[in-house]
C-alpha cells in the first residue's frame, strides 16, 4: 500500500461499539477486569496502554515502516526513554549538530546513568568509524540535523554501526516518513518529535519511536515509558493521529516553498550562506537525493553582519514569526543561538526558518523586506 493510504486509514477502523469513522478519545484512566485482574477488554491502565494511543502507535509503525511504535509525551521524552533503557556502561555517539537539548541531556544525566558518549561530525563517516568503542551500543544521526541542515549518510552509517555491534537511531523529525525512510536504509530506530510535522499545526506535544522490530530493547524501552511514566494523554494522541492524515499531502507543500524560499534567497547580497539540501551547492545535497525524496521544510541561513545583522532581519520580518518549534501551518523563523541558550553551538549569524504552507511568492516578499 502507498504511503498516502496508509497514512489516511492507518488505526482508522470504525469504532466497533458506535460505528464513528472519526475516532473517539477515550479518556478513561482505568479499565474494567476480571477478579483477578484478567484483561477484559484489553486494556487495564492508562500509563501501560489505551485505545487511542494503541490507534496512533498502530498508525506510527505502518506509516514508518517497523515492526512496533511507541508513542511518548514528547520527542525528548522518547529520547530519554530509551537512553534510560540502554545498559549501564554503554557508549552513545551524537552528531555535532544534534537537537540541543539531547546534547544538554548526555551532558547533564549520563554520568548519573553510567552512560558514556561522543559527539562526532556523522556528516563524515570516517568520524563515526574513529569512535566506536567495543561498548558502544547507539549511533544517534540526525539528518538533516538542526540547525546546520547537515545531511549524513543513513545507509553508510548505519552498516558501521551494525559491524561495531551497535544499533543506528535515526531523527526523522524534520524529514518525517514522507520524505525520508530511515528504515528502509537498515537503521534500527527512529525518532520522531511529533509536536512538529505529525501534529502540523502548533497545538500539541508528543514524541514517537518506531522500533525496525519488536526487539528485547523495545520492551525495555515500553518498561521504562511506562514506570518512569513518558506516556502521552488520549488527547495529544488523538490530535497527532488526525494531524497523520494529511502529512503526506503537507509535507509536499513544506518542502516545495522551502526550495522555492531558499532558491530565492540564495544568492541574496546580504546573506553569507543558506542551508538548504535541496540546493546543489549543499555539501550534502548528493546523499540528501539519494536517501530524500524532497528536502523538507526547515532551511537555516546566516546573515551578514553576525548577531547584529540576523537579529536586525529577526526584528523586521512581517509574516514570518519570531517562534521556537517548527512543522505547523504558519512559518516561523528565530535567532537559533538565543533560542538554544548557554549549550547552544548554533553561530550567531544564523536564524533557521521553518517554511509554511502560505503561497511562497508572499514568504519571499517578507524575506525580502526584512533583508533590504
Ligand atoms: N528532535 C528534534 C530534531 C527537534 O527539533 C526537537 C524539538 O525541537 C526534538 C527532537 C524534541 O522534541 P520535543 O520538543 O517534542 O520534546
Amino acid at each position: 500500500m502507498q504511503l498516502e493510504t496508509i497514512a489516511v486509514h492507518a488505526g482508522a477502523e470504525p469504532d466497533s461499539a458506535t460505528g464513528a469513522v472519526a475516532p473517539p478519545i477515550t479518556l478513561s484512566t482505568t479499565y474494567q477486569h476480571g477478579p483477578a485482574c484478567e484483561q477484559t477488554f484489553g486494556y487495564l491502565y492508562i500509563r501501560e496502554a489505551n485505545p487511542t494511543q494503541a490507534r496512533l502507535e498502530t498508525a506510527l509503525a505502518q506509516i514508518e515502516g517497523g515492526e512496533y511504535a511507541l508513542a511518548f509525551s514528547s520527542g525528548m521524552g522518547a529520547g530519554a526513554s530509551l537512553l534510560q533503557a540502554l545498559d549501564p556502561g554503554s557508549h552513545v555517539i551524537f552528531p555535532d549538530d544534534v537537537y540541543v537539548d539531547f546534547r544538554t541531556l548526555a551532558k547533564d544525566f549520563f554520568p548519573q546513568w553510567q552512560l558514556e558518549h561522543s559527539i562526532v561530525d556523522t556528516s563524515q563517516p570516517a568520524q563515526v568509524q574513529a569512535a566506536l568503542r567495543p561498548n558502544t551500543r547507539l549511533v544517534w544521526l540526525e539528518s538533516p540535523s538542526n540547525p546546520l541542515m547537515k545531511i549524513t549518510d543513513i545507509g553508510v552509517v548505519v552498516q558501521l554501526a551494525r559491524n561495531a555491534g551497535a544499533r543506528c537511531l535515526v531523527d526523522n523529525t524534520f524529514a518525517t516518513p514522507v520524505l525520508q525512510r530511515p528504515l528502509e536504509f537498515g537503521a534500527d530506530i527512529v525518532l520522531h518529535s511529533t509536536t512538529k510535522y505529525f501534529g502540523g499545526h502548533s497545538d500539541v506535544q508528543g514524541g514517537a519511536l518506531i522500533f525496525a522490530h519488536k526487539d528485547q530493547l523495545a520492551e525495555r524501552v515500553e518498561h521504562t515509558r511506562k514506570l518512569l511514566g513518558a506516556v502521552g494523554s488520549p488527547f495529544n494522541s488523538w490530535l497527532v493521529l488526525r494531524g497523520l492524515r494529511s502529512l503526506a499531502c503537507r509535507m509536499r507543500t513544506h518542502a516545495a516553498n522551502a526550495l522555492a524560499v531558499a532558491a530565492a534567497l540564495e544568492h541574496h547580497p546580504q546573506l553569507a550562506a543558506v542551508h538548504y539540501p535541496g540546493l546543489a551547492s549543499h555539501p550534502g545535497h548528493a546523499v540528501a537525493q539519494k536517501q530524500m525524496s524532497a528536502f523538507g521544510g526547515m532551511l537555516s541561513v546566516r546573515v551578514k553582519g553576525g548577531r547584529e545583522g540576523a537579529l536586525r532581519v529577526a526584528s523586521r520580518v512581517q509574516l514570518f514569526l519570531n517562534a521556537t518549534s517548527l512543522g505547523g501551518v504558519e512559518s516561523l523563523l528565530e535567532h537559533r543561538a538565543s533560542s538554544e541558550g548557554p549549550n547552544s553551538t548554533a553561530p550567531q549569524d544564523l536564524l533557521r526558518l521553518s517554511v509554511g504552507l502560505e503561497h511562497p511568492d508572499d514568504l519571499i516578499a517578507d524575506l525580502r523586506q526584512a533583508l533590504a
